[in-house]
């Protein structure tokens, strides 16, 4: 068991060569904007029928905020998917616990799963209206906290500059 070293780039997440992508989805698991339609767009159509098919057994009404799940990859070059609901400040999800249980469940799911890399995009850093140097915050300290028997790489893949820097910044 070991804490996973990181690493952070600017770029986007639909082309990283790793065995996890993560997705700030939304509780549906059936697609939306920003980084989760990306991941759809360049998975295809087989990652949107693995996610209904995972909604229908395990998530009827649909996956809380802050919990994982893990599902293929589709023609993305990545191996697998890991699906996280962030917390919505909009909607006054504002608890960085929330935030928290999302890096330290995904990072659990893919660890579980036997993947040994992994890259998160700034979940919740967008459409659900967190601070980037928060989000930047909470996912280092949780990585940082993290004991994984499988993933030895976390990779924070960054859209923008100005979310790249608040990672530098967060990392130190
Ligand atoms: P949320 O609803 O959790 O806020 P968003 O997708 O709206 O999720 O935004 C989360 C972060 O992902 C934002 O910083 C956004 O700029 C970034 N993002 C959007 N598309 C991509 C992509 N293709 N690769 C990496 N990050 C992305």
């Amino acid at each position: 068991m070991a804490t996973p070293r990181i690493e952070i780039t600017l770029g986007d997440i639909t082309t990283e060569d790793v065995d996890a992508v993560v997705n700030a989805a939304n509780s549906s698991l059936l697609g939306g904007g920003g980084v989760d339609g990306a991941i759809h767009a360049a998975a295809g159509p087989d990652l949107l029928a693995e996610c209904r098919r995972v909604r229908a057994s395990d998530y009827p009404d649909g996956l809380p905020t802050g919990r994982a799940v893990i599902t293929g990859a589709g023609r993305m070059p990545a191996r697998h998917v890991v699906h996280t609901v962030g917390p919505n400040r909009h909607a006054g999800q504002t608890d960085p616990a929330l935030l928290e249980s999302c890096f330290r469940e995904s990072l659990q799911v893919a660890d579980e799963a036997g993947c040994r890399s992994v890259a998160f995009p700034a979940i919740s850093a967008g459409v659900y209206g967190w601070d980037v140097h928060e989000v930047a915050r909470v996912a280092v300290r949780t990585v940082q906290a993290a004991s994984c028997e499988n993933v030895d790489l976390v990779r924070f893949v960054l859209f923008d500059k100005r979310s790249e820097d608040a990672f530098q910044l967060a990392l130190g």
